[in-house]
């Protein structure tokens, strides 16, 4: 049998790794500037978790979970358990079963880690795909709805994208939102005959994902539908305009877009999705928005919260699609060769004297002839060998060879780790012009 991965998952290769790395501690970094810590929760949680905290009329809930039944105690079947298909429902049970209502409020917690969605696989959109997410948890301040937004604005600037705009929303709070629900349902009703199949069965069950449905046969009605915000209560509305004037106040650009609701049944107030240059609807950056009756739901005090979650494979698709490079690795640039066993056991003590000593090296494998090892070493793209051979075993030195120039010097062992340090910078980055323009414009 020939192994294969699952559908919809795949392999992240070494060539991925500048990319992962580079957006993974930028977020990281990014995060704890803003004043985050991380929590992480358990990749698997109860299935009714996610049921209540998503919403059974969501696609997630309905069609794209991996639920399976564990296995009890004596045979018996046992509890009915989920993949997490986002990161929220977890962090919210984590915030009410550690007692976090008695820590000082908010509580700005962030996660990184795999989410898993059967959805149907298509480009950048996977069954095992992996998020960042942000949550502002125990504060209804617009200014923590304007936290998260700045943190996603950033984000995305940081790592080097341009012409960005938030699309954003309210969706009103338990009181005003059902007064608007009707009314645009009532405006839906007469035309429910031309919606797309499904569109006729939101109408039904949630009048609000029709908003924001793709269906060709819907769109046409869309656009006369009426406007949430005209539907705001007090409250609500100065909620918004204050999260509004805060972004004007730090000129990030934003558009009020009145069909953005978002698919999950949890959002209050503001919703948000992030575009950026030469990205579709389709492909939204990122989306988030404030939840204030999610804790309460999964059986905690009533506390409001808002938050994001953005893909990490999207992001660094769009930095690939647009031309974004991150900055080069540090990869070793030093090659530890030896002619025989004798100097491969000094080499084994040379190469871990180097590492000690935060110095990037390799050691040749294999027991080859010196040509071969230096074969390797070119191709591990290290650019000085060391190399020990019968008379540097016999005088205690090494030969240092500098690959690039094919000059080579003998070196006593005792002055060695002056000698690779002063010639380069082995600790820290790859020389200036192996990096790519934006990280070394960063740098400077
Ligand atoms: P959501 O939780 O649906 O709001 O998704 C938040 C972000 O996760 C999206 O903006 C995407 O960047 C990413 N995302 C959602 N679903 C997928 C998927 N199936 N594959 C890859 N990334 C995804």
């Amino acid at each position: 049998m020939k192994y294969q991965r699952i559908k919809g998952t795949q392999d992240i290769l070494p060539e991925a790794e500048p990319y992962w790395a580079h957006v993974t501690s930028t977020v990281q970094a990014l995060a704890r500037r803003f004043g985050f810590e991380q929590i992480s929760t358990p990749m698997f949680e109860n299935t009714a978790l996610f049921a209540r905290g998503v919403g059974e009329d969501t696609d997630i809930v309905s069609k794209e979970m991996y639920t399976w039944l564990d296995r009890g105690k004596d045979g018996e079947q046992g509890e009915s358990l989920t993949l997490r298909p986002e990161f929220t429902a977890g962090v919210m049970r984590a915030y009410i079963e550690n007692g976090f209502a008695s820590r000082p409020q908010p509580q700005k917690l962030y996660s990184v880690g795999p989410i898993f969605r059967r959805e149907k696989p298509q480009k950048g959109r996977y069954r095992q795909f992996h998020q960042f997410n942000a949550e502002i948890i125990g504060s209804d301040d617009p200014v923590a709805d304007f936290e998260i937004l700045l943190l996603t604005h950033t984000l995305y600037r940081e790592l080097g994208f341009k012409n960005l705009v938030f699309q954003i929303n309210s969706t009103g709070d338990p009181e005003c939102k059902p007064r608007y629900v009707a009314a645009l349902k009532q405006y839906l009703l007469p035309y429910a005959d031309k919606l797309a199949p499904t569109d006729r069965d939101r109408l039904e069950r949630n009048p609000l994902r029709v908003l924001d449905s793709k269906e060709r046969e819907t769109l046409p009605y869309l656009s006369g539908a009426p406007h949430i915000v005209d539907y705001l209560n007090d409250d609500c509305k100065k909620h918004f305009d204050e999260v509004l004037s805060y972004l004007s106040a730090v000129d990030i650009p934003y558009q009020i877009n009145h069909r953005l609701v978002r698919g999950l049944d949890y959002y209050t107030k503001t919703v948000f999705e992030l575009w950026g240059e030469g990205l579709g609807a389709q492909a939204a950056l990122c989306g988030g928005g404030r939840y204030d009756g999610l804790i309460e739901l999964l059986g905690g005090a009533p506390t409001p919260g808002v938050g994001f979650a953005t893909g990490i494979e999207r992001i660094i698709m769009s930095m690939q699609d647009q031309g974004i490079e991150p900055p080069a690795l540090a990869r070793p640039q030093v090659f530890v060769a030896y002619l025989n066993e004798a100097a491969k056991l000094v080499a084994v003590k040379l190469v871990t004297d180097l590492r000690n000593a935060g110095v990037g090296a390799r050691i040749a494998f294999g027991g080859r002839s010196l040509k071969a090892q230096m074969k390797d070493a070119d191709r591990t793209g290290c650019r000085f060998a060391l190399i020990i051979g019968e008379d540097e075993l016999k005088t205690n030195s090494v030969i240092l060879r500098d690959l690039g120039k094919s000059e080579q010097a003998s070196v006593p062992m005792a002055d060695l780790q002056t000698w690779v340090t002063n010639l380069i910078d082995v600790r820290t980055t790859p020389p200036q012009e192996e990096q790519p323009e934006s990280a070394a414009e960063e740098a400077k």
